[in-house]
Formats: C-alpha cells, sequence, structure tokens
C-alpha cells in the first residue's frame, strides 16, 4: 500500500524493505527486558574490546573534537597499506565496512542491475543493494555446508554487477578454500566487480590463509576487498572499515558518491593504533576459536544441528522459530541473533565471547529445553 500521510514523497521501492536486524545494547536491554544482559552473544563483537593504545589515543584526542577530521583518512591509508602490500592510493576507509558496502553499491548499480551472491547472507550485501534498486539473487549452501560456489558459477552465466560475499561466511561460518575462490573466479565476466568481503579473515586457520589480493590481481577483474576493525580488532562502537581496491579509479568513483568524512578523527586514531598491538588482537582471536569449539561441543550435546565455522559464532538450528528461541533466551539475559531469513527462520547465530558467557549460554538454552 503507498503511504499517504507521506504525500507520496517515500520511493515506492523503499517501502517493502525490511530494517537490518541488529543486535541490542546492554543499556537498550535493560531498558526493553529490566534485567542485566549476562551474555552479549548477538553481534560478533571481540569480548576483550579494544587494545589499550587505541583507548588511550581516543582520551588523548577528546580535546580535538573541534576539528574535522582528515576526510582522506591519508594516515590510516598509510598504515594500512603498508601491512597490504598496496599503495595507499588504493585503501578507503569507511564508517564501518558496512558504510563502504553502500557506498560501493552507489557508485556502480543502477535501477535493475543484478546482485549475486550467497544465502544465508549478511544482510547488508542484500538490503543495501536492493535500496538502489537492484536485484539480488541469493544462492544457497548446500546441505552439507560446502561454500556454494557451482551455484554461484550457474548464476554468473546471466548478467551479473556485483558479485559479493563473505569469507568465512556470516552468518554460517565456512570460508572459501584458494582452489574454490580460483574456481569462482574463473566464471566471472569482465564488467562483474567481485567484492570480497573478509570481516573475520582473522579467525581463519593456516590452511584457509591465501593472497586473496595476488589472486584477484592475476584475474585482471574489477575488484574490492573488505576488511573491517570491528571484529577481531575489537572497535565495533568506533565504526571504522577499509577496503583495498583494483584499481585508483575506483577508489574516487567510491569517494564521490558518499560523505567526505564518513570516518571520525577518534576512529582513525583509533584503528591505527590497534594495528601496532598484533598481540592484542590475537588473544582475542584465539580465545573466539576456542570458546567456539566449546560452544559447538555444547549445543551438539544438546542435539541442535550446527553449521561449521570459521568465524567468531556460530550457526546452529533452534528446533523451533529462531525469534521465539531467542525470546526466551533474552529472558535469561543471553542475547544471540535469530535469523529471520528465509528458509533459515529456525536458524540462529551465537557469537563467542568470554569463557564465562560460554557457559552461561550454554546453561540457558540447557534450561529453556527443559521448559
Ligand atoms: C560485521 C560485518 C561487516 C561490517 O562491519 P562494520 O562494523 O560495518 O565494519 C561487514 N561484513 C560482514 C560479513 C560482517 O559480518
Amino acid at each position: 500500500m503507498p503511504d499517504t500521510s507521506l504525500h507520496g514523497l517515500i520511493r515506492p521501492d523503499v517501502d517493502p524493505l525490511p530494517r537490518y536486524n541488529s543486535g541490542m545494547s546492554p543499556a537498550r536491554f535493560r531498558e526493553v527486558y529490566g534485567i542485566e544482559v549476562r551474555a552479549k552473544l548477538d553481534s560478533n563483537e571481540n569480548p576483550l574490546g579494544p587494545c589499550p593504545g587505541a583507548i588511550e589515543v581516543i582520551r588523548d584526542l577528546a580535546s580535538m573534537a573541534g576539528r574535522y577530521p582528515d576526510a582522506g583518512t591519508a594516515s590510516l591509508c598509510r598504515a594500512i597499506a603498508e601491512r597490504s602490500g598496496v599503495t595507499a592510493e588504493r585503501v578507503i576507509t569507511g564508517n564501518g565496512s558496512e558504510d563502504l558496502i553502500d557506498a560501493i553499491y552507489h557508485a556502480v548499480l543502477q535501477a535493475g542491475d543484478r546482485v549475486l551472491t550467497i544465502c544465508p547472507s549478511f544482510g547488508l550485501h542484500e538490503l543495501n543493494a536492493r535500496a538502489c534498486g537492484a536485484e539480488v539473487t541469493k544462492v544457497p549452501f548446500p546441505a552439507d555446508w560446502a561454500y556454494p560456489v557451482d551455484g554461484l558459477i550457474a548464476e554468473l552465466a546471466r548478467p551479473t554487477k556485483v558479485l559479493i560475499f563473505s569469507t568465512p561466511s556470516n552468518p554460517a561460518g565456512p570460508a572459501l578454500t584458494e582452489g574454490e575462490l580460483r574456481r569462482l573466479l574463473a566464471a566471472v565476466p569482465q564488467g562483474t566487480l567481485v567484492v570480497y568481503d573478509e570481516a573475520y579473515t582473522e579467525y581463519l586457520p593456516p590452511e584457509l590463509r591465501f593472497d586473496v589480493a595476488g589472486i584477484l590481481t592475476e584475474t585482471g577483474l574489477d575488484w574490492v576487498i573488505l576488511r573491517t576493525f570491528s571484529k577481531a580488532w575489537g572497535l565495533a562502537g568506533a565504526r571504522v572499515g577499509f577496503g583495498i581496491a583494483s584499481h585508483v579509479d575506483l577508489i574516487g568513483a567510491i569517494m564521490k558518491v558518499r560523505t567526505p568524512f564518513a570516518v571520525n578523527a577518534f576512529a582513525a586514531a583509533a584503528a591505527e593504533a590497534a594495528l601496532k598491538d598484533l598481540d592484542h588482537m590475537q588473544r582475542g582471536v584465539d580465545l573466539s576459536i576456542a570458546e567456539r569449539a566449546k560452544i559447538r561441543a555444547g549445543l551438539v550435546a544438546l542435539g541442535h544441528e550446527v553449521a561449521p565455522s570459521a568465524g567468531n559464532f556460530v550457526f546452529f538450528n533452534t528446533g523451533e522459530k529462531a525469534t521465539d528461541f531467542a525470546e526466551r533466551l533474552r529472558g535469561q539475559g543471553v542475547l544471540i541473533k535469530a535469523w529471520l531469513e528465509e528458509p533459515y527462520t529456525n536458524w540462529a547465530r551465537v557469537s563467542t565471547g568470554t569463557a564465562e558467557e560460554t557457559e552461561v549460554f550454554l546453561q540457558a538454552v540447557a534450561a529453556i529445553a527443559r521448559k
């Protein structure tokens, strides 16, 4: 139904868009449920938070809040470039990498263009594309949770403006092997932009690590690799992510369609400080991997079907409508993310937290199962 109260102002394709299924802040949870959060496992955050150096730099910069930040975050881009072996001109930062997903789409998508991704998918890969008037085709994972490379290759026979996926994939968990990536890329035609979202790359096991930029470069395709400081680097609240692009011109186009001061001064400085503390980052990753194994074993012992995960989260079948299951867990102070995307509405994603949060979560799952 068109909205008459707004005098037809809203674009007709905006109305049917769902809102992003975001996690809940502890303060908001307290407000709504009247109890404290005991396990915050709904947003794939790092339970260790930022490194001490990042906290310190945010404090130190507080008095500079009256000044605009550097619009290009040149210093952060140089730091990223040095670590990635590319020139700083091919690096772009964003207000979280989701800001970059949006900006990339705005630079390339026209109404009616097709975006190809996987299912279950990271919500914004789909929603931001639909907000640009694009059509989204989603290729489901097979029952054995192998990365759906064959399905993507089959779909690439039709015109595709953007191929986008996360690996390790959020929320499902599987990651591409090098062989699978090479096979997939061989099927991508010129004129299709490849967006390789590696928000969880720091959690990959050694056998799934390879030179993604090098392999993408070999293909001669246009591509952007997306990374974030929100997960392994513990800076989700600061909002900073980055992209590395195949061409400087692609960065230039993205810059034109986005807000110039997307990354604030505190976030940029904190991210740069975070890059200097690899030990802190690795401690968080090691903790997540250890807790992931416990969560997985606990869920399996309680009879739940669990997808294999290379990220800091576990995707599992709740055995009922996931929103009902998650709501009962909220009654116990436990936050997870119920999946709303068909056909995974019985599935939920639980993030890795501290060892204590793992215990609280598994006890709560056992408790609500007995009811
Ligand atoms: C968390 C996440 C992001 C974005 O995170 P930002 O906080 O916006 O940097 C991007 N892609 C995937 C797959 C994610 O899970």
